[in-house]
């Protein structure tokens, strides 16, 4: 079993989809094994996206995630963190992810897509330690 760190950004909870979210989670099998909603600080979200720290995008991703509470959940369950992007789908939400996905239902714009997924083993267990560091 494998352990993945998934986040309602504040463009899905101001859109009321925690809900959709989290049901689709479920009914996919997968487990949550901590759920809380918070707002980022600054240093949260920099720990968080310091990969892409001087793209171009950096800045305003930050302003974007500390902006507005948020839902931070740990799932769990076999090939979790392959499992969560499958439903999220690809990051642009209309170049790459398809109908049937998070992204691809709900999202228009590539800064708004909605929901985070770790996207390996090492970035689960570093950003499952920043969100839920008694984890
Ligand atoms: P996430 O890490 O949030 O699951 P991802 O792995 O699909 O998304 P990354 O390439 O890691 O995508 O980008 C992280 C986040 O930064 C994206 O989810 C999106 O919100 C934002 N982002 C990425 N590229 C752009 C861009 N070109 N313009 C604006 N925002 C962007």
């Amino acid at each position: 079993s494998e352990r993945t760190l998934v986040l309602v950004k504040p463009d899905g909870v101001e859109r009321g989809l925690v809900g959709e979210v989290i049901s689709r989670i479920e009914r996919k099998g997968l487990k949550l094994a901590a759920l809380e909603l918070r707002s980022a600080d600054r240093a949260t979200a920099e720990q968080h996206y310091a990969e892409h720290e001087g793209k171009g995008f950096y800045e305003g991703l930050l302003d974007f995630i500390t902006g507005g509470p948020l839902v931070a959940l740990v799932i769990e369950g076999p090939r979790a963190i392959a499992a969560f992007r499958q439903l999220a789908g690809g990051t642009d939400p209309v170049e790459k992810a398809t109908p049937g996905t998070i992204r691809g239902d709900f999202g228009l714009e590539v800064q708004f897509n909605l929901v985070h997924g770790s996207d390996s083993v090492e970035s689960a267990e570093r950003e499952i330690k920043i969100w839920f560091p008694t984890l």
